[in-house]
């Protein structure tokens, strides 16, 4: 029967197929017999279960690798141990055989049980084991819904779920899945932003879907309104496709922008930049017509390896993303790893108590001498090919841009000596993304050649919001009073200093934030290739005159919702 339920948007798009619920950790269940004649079903039911989760875990234990690998892989196990305890497993079996419960229902009282152990436990530790039960019979209760609990992927399907994390959506899409439901979640959260910069239809808040949607049901998802129907009639239908013309017509409109001036309706050209992380990114942001790159983030030659890259190696990526770009700047950063970007080489430290706040970007850079020299020579080597500038991550006092300056130095007079060709000029900035460093910057701006702001980190470290963490949804935003301030005395500094600065963090890909970054003073914008076309389309429909005069009204807004509405009025 069809059923309409309407969330909010997150992520524009529209998909038509068959839904994949995934269940939360803990669900209700109300009491279910089974007929006798349908025991040894229901039987095996669990069984196919319980064997799709052993792989899953397995699969998961193997795939992981990050800072938090080390904690998380425990945790797998711990969960693999619970899976093959046999007092779980002879307690479904008897509740199935003996008290004819459907393998839900006896999900649901075996875990009551064994958290009642728990719960009678004196010690903490056992008590909070209860929470890895939980996932245990959490995992186990969603592939009893998968139907066939063999059948694995969801390429095609549109998962249902109670929340996303930003770090399985790129695995999602790769997967094939058309689209997100969640029946929690906020639409400024990372994942959402990341949705958008995937094109992966979003829709966040649809309350009651876990209740109503069984998988295999039949789902029009509309990302930009936020709507979901289930079991959709001739009229869902018709609109759907109606959807779909419009989206292909916008798409095409904004195929035309490729070659057109990222230019303000008072025609003031502003530069949007590409951050790029592969051959790909460098290919796709040079046919959109990116002014250059604005990040090229090289740790990704880093991860998912057991070596670390020699010189030649990472001079060849970084010759090619010059060569790639004919001419245009490519901004290289140094290496960024640790906290969520942990390799496997051992570089980035494995076991700090507090990654995000520990030894990542220019510090392990600093602290690893040998490595970073073999970077700077690799990136200097590779500025005889064409323009490029080098941006420092995670600065937070002058004393480091000290220290790379003089690397700098020394390597680019090294290779001199040793007659290869390099650039006259190579500009060296820094990543503002430490709220330390936007405060201090007055006292260094004068050794730095431009600015990047990353406001991924800022918004993180500013609110003390972990980034990755889609439980603080509402809270890590950039749509703060304390956020909006800083990235507007940033700005004004470089301006006023002639020094150019960017925003290179997740917000400046995000259309919908266009108008307001314009207002603070912006004029560069490093971006994903995937996002580019629609903000240089919301940077033509802005007036940037009207913006700026607005400026103040934003810088005034004491809340969230002050911010909201200052936008819905540029809207
Ligand atoms: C940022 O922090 O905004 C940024 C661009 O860097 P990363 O996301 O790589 O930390
Ligand atoms: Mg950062």
């Amino acid at each position: 029967m069809r059923r309409a339920f309407v969330g909010h948007g997150a992520s524009r798009g529209n998909a038509l197929g068959h839904a994949r619920v995934r269940l939360p950790a803990v669900f209700d269940v109300s009491e279910e017999r089974i007929a006798a004649s349908a025991v040894e079903a229901e039987l095996a039911r669990l069984h196919a279960a319980m064997a799709a989760v052993r792989t899953e875990l397995l699969a998961a234990r193997e795939r992981l690798q990050g800072a938090l690998a080390h904690e998380i892989g425990e945790f797998l196990d711990l969960h693999a141990l619970l899976l093959d305890d046999p007092e779980l497993l002879q307690g479904l079996d008897a509740l199935i055989r003996q008290e004819r419960y459907s393998a839900d229902y006896a999900l649901r009282l075996q875990r009551n049980r064994l958290a009642a152990v728990f719960e009678g436990m004196d010690d903490d530790y056992f008590r909070s084991r209860i929470e890895d039960i939980d996932h245990v019979i959490g995992r186990l209760h969603a592939a009893l819904h998968r139907g066939d609990a063999a059948v694995r992927g969801t390429a095609g399907e549109i998962l249902v779920t109670d929340s996303v994390a930003p770090s399985e959506l790129a695995q999602l899409q790769e997967e094939g899945v058309l689209a997100v439901v969640t029946s929690g979640g906020s639409q400024l959260s990372h994942s959402a932003i990341l949705a958008r910069s995937l094109h992966l239809p979003l829709v966040v808040g649809a309350a009651d879907v876990l209740q109503h949607i069984n998988d295999g049901d039949v789902l029009v998802v509309d990302g930009g309104a936020g709507h979901v129907v289930v079991a959709p009639g001739a009229a869902d239908l018709r609109a759907y496709r109606a959807r779909k013309r419009e989206e292909k017509r916008e798409r095409q409109q904004l195929h035309r922008l490729r070659r057109e001036p990222t230019r303000t309706l008072d025609g003031v050209d502003i530069r949007l930049y590409a951050n790029a992380e592969s051959r790909q990114d460098v290919a796709e942001a040079h046919a959109l017509g990116a002014a250059g790159v604005g990040l090229y983030r090289t740790e990704f030659l880093f991860l998912q390896r057991d070596r670390l890259p020699d010189e030649d190696e990472q001079f060849a990526a970084y010759r090619d993303a010059v060569l790639g770009m004919t001419g245009r700047m490519v901004t290289i950063r140094t290496l960024d790893l640790g906290a969520d970007k942990a390799d496997r080489t051992g570089l980035a430290l494995q076991r700090e108590p507090n990654p995000a706040l520990g030894c990542r970007g220019v510090r392990l850079s600093l602290a690893r001498g040998e490595v970073f020299a073999t970077q700077m020579r690799a990136i200097v080597r590779a500025s005889g090919y064409g323009p490029l500038r080098i941006l420092v991550p995670m600065v937070a006092r002058r004393e480091e841009m000290q220290r790379v300056a003089a690397l700098l130095q020394r390597t680019r007079e090294a290779l001199r000596a040793e007659g290869h060709e390099i650039a006259d000029e190579i500009p060296l900035g820094a990543m503002i993304e430490v709220p330390a460093a936007a405060l201090a910057l007055p006292g260094f701006i004068d050794m730095l050649d431009f600015l990047s702001i990353g406001t991924n980190d800022l918004i993180q470290y500013l609110l003390a919001a972990d980034r990755d963490n889609d439980a603080l949804g509402d809270l890590y935003s950039p749509l703060h009073p304390a956020v909006l301030r800083v990235l507007h005395e940033v700005i004004q500094l470089g301006r006023r200093r002639g020094k150019p600065v960017a925003v290179c963090g997740e917000v400046a890909g995000d259309a919908l934030f266009a108008p307001l970054l314009l207002a603070l003073g912006l004029e560069e914008f490093s971006l994903h290739p995937g996002t580019l076309l629609e903000v240089r389309q919301a940077i033509r429909n802005a007036d940037l005159g009207a913006l700026r005069r607005r400026a103040g009204a934003l810088l005034r807004a004491r809340d969230r919702a002050g911010i909201e509405r200052w936008m819905a009025r540029c809207a």
